[in-house]
């Protein structure tokens, strides 16, 4: 079995055949998919689509991108979505200084109120970090993320990031650009983090791994990732889909 554990199922690129996506999914192996609501517009549906599926669990929170968006009205709504039995982490926050579609200033404030609630929430967080690797470690320590934990999702620092990451008890997430032919200083570093604190996401739509990079990425081809891993830690395919399943279900604390 395989967990993809980081996905976005609501997005309109799954509108017209998720039922299919869903069920490749489970044909391929894949025994829980974790999708990501995003922003306002996008949660009722993560609630939607996780209360119909008994294999989909939700993460809720306020992207970098939305992070201008947040007014007093969100973190209410999003505390009380939050309560459903099915919503297992809070995210993904964090920043992302690659696109800036919220100023800095905003993403920075935003990212430290929301650690806040998901501590209030008792959740763990699904950090989202783009070139604002030393921003975000920063936020992690002073915020003491320590105490809820999570996941840095689409991992994309070098090692001395993860170990401090790893130091605080979150989990590394690699996603398909492992598989990508430029990736080479990726996979080293990847090589370099133990198995026991991996998971493996798609970030479906996007992050499509070889051989469909340029498709529509969809949870089944979250075992080309896995198979990347394996490789390059020279370890068994069972090995790797068996310890990343067990991280994933530690981390969302389902047993
Ligand atoms: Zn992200
Ligand atoms: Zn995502």
């Amino acid at each position: 079995m395989l967990i993809d554990s980081h996905s976005h199922l609501e997005m309109d690129d799954f509108e017209k055949d998720l039922e299919e996506v869903i069920s490749r999914a489970k044909v391929s192996g894949i025994g829980y998919i974790f999708t990501v609501g995003t922003e306002k517009k996008d949660w009722n549906r993560t609630i939607e689509i996780v209360n119909s599926h008994p294999s989909i669990y939700g993460i809720l929170g306020v992207h970098p991108h939305n992070a201008k968006e947040i007014d007093h009205e969100t973190y209410p709504t999003l505390k009380q979505l939050c309560q459903q039995e099915k919503v297992k982490a809070y995210g993904e926050i964090g920043l992302d200084f690659f696109r800036n579609l919220s100023p800095r200033d905003v993403q920075l404030k935003r990212f430290r109120e929301q650690i806040g609630l998901a501590k209030e929430l008792q959740l763990p967080i699904v950090v989202h970090d783009r070139e604002a690797h030393r921003e975000t470690l920063e936020i992690l320590k002073s915020e003491k993320a320590e105490e809820c934990g999570g996941i840095i999702h689409c991992f994309s620092g070098d090692y001395e990031m993860a170990k401090a990451c790893m130091d605080m008890g979150f989990f590394i997430s690699v996603p398909g650009s492992i598989t990508y032919k430029n990736s080479e200083d990726y996979r080293e570093t990847i090589k370099r983090i133990p198995l026991e604190s991996l998971l493996i996401e798609t970030d479906a739509p996007f992050l499509t791994p070889v051989p469909f990079r340029g498709k529509r990425n969809e949870p089944s081809y979250v075992r080309y990732t896995a198979q990347k891993v394996a490789e390059i830690k020279k370890v068994p395919f069972e090995k790797v889909a068996e310890v990343t399943t067990e991280n994933a279900l530690r981390v969302y604390r389902l047993s």
